[in-house]
């Protein structure tokens, strides 16, 4: 598989990256042998670059994938902490469960935050580049959906790594169109930021248009990776026959499975507004004293189903 430098970390990646988000609690929600082997096919097959959360919950998975296989890939984990001492936290948490001594890449996960975020959550950003001058973590980066933090990022000299939202249609996309993303991804790159990518296929909304989504993604100059999330070895299988230049015809079961829907328990929610706070991308209304996913607007990410405490949101 193709590698790529990762700006200036010093990190060199796959093209393809293992988003370790979709075979979580927050929505296939897999069991634990389930996860672990995928994670283990995955390192087998090449793959050096792995995506995940504290929010996903997925580490022990990836943990126990690094142990059976001795095989250790670049890990990028990211945080909602707001403040100092949450993201120590964070960080000490990500190090432990994983059980390792360095964090490649740590990012401020703000999905939906604008450019304020490096104000609103300095502490958050000054405990990382306290960590990292301490050796826990390589680089320092943002996740995010906003043209305008990329933007902002760009000439930051505290951010390493930037991992925006971009895809064909532009779904997700905040604070801009997709033209305007590409030039703000540009700009990360000409500073010597290091850029991989979310969302390329829209969070499974653009499974049908596979090749062509993904040659958009592909083609954005200078990103070093793409992320996807995966369920099944048949996805992986697929996605590194593409990656590896082995196209072929994408099965119906892999559409099937790409293409889940979220929707609200009426029953069960209690129209406390956390899962429209959650939402980046205002999928989520108000509606008859209750909480309404809007299907076109849905990126299928899941954020919501771990911001609802009353366990109301359901993937199908
Ligand atoms: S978080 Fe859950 S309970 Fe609260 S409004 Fe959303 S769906 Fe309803
Ligand atoms: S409703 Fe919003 S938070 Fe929930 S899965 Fe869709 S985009 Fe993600």
């Amino acid at each position: 598989m193709k590698m790529n430098k990762l700006g200036k970390t010093g990190l060199e990646v796959t093209e393809l990256c293992f988003g370790a988000l979709p075979f979580g609690p927050m929505q296939k929600n897999l069991n634990m042998v389930s996860c672990t082997r995928i994670v283990e096919r995955a390192l087998e097959s090449g793959i050096n670059f792995v995506d995940t959360a504290q929010s996903y919950l997925t580490y022990e998975p990836i943990e126990r994938a690094m142990k059976s296989t001795g095989i250790r890939p670049v890990i990028a984990t990211k945080s909602t902490a707001c403040d100092y001492e949450f993201m120590k936290k964070a960080v000490s948490e990500a190090l432990a469960q994983l059980d390792v001594d360095v964090i490649d890449i740590f990012h401020l996960h703000a999905a939906r935050a604008d450019d304020s975020v490096f104000s609103e959550r300095q502490g958050a950003l000054e405990c990382l580049l306290d960590c990292k001058a301490k050796g826990l973590i390589k680089a320092v980066g943002i996740s995010t959906h906003s043209v305008k933090t990329v933007q902002a990022a760009a000439s930051r000299d505290d951010i390493d790594v930037v991992f925006p939202i971009i895809n064909i249609s532009g779904i997700g996309i905040l604070h801009g169109t997709r033209e305007e993303m590409l030039k703000a991804i540009a700009d990360c790159i000409a500073m010597g930021k290091g850029v991989y990518v979310m969302k390329a296929l829209g969070g499974g909304t653009l499974i049908d248009r596979y090749d062509e989504a993904m040659t958009f993604a592909r083609e954005i100059p200078g990103i070093a990776s793409i992320a996807l999330g995966m369920v099944s070895e048949e996805e992986l299988k697929f996605n590194l026959d593409y990656f590896e230049g082995r196209k072929r015809e994408l099965e119906v079961p892999l559409k099937k499975a790409a293409k889940k829907r979220f929707f609200v328990v009426p029953t069960l929610c209690n129209n406390c507004g956390q899962c429209r706070e959650t939402c980046p991308n205002e999928a989520i209304a108000e509606c008859d004293g209750r909480s309404q996913i809007e299907t076109a607007k849905c990126l299928t990410c899941g954020y919501c189903v771990g911001a609802c405490k009353m366990f109301a949101i359901r993937m199908i």
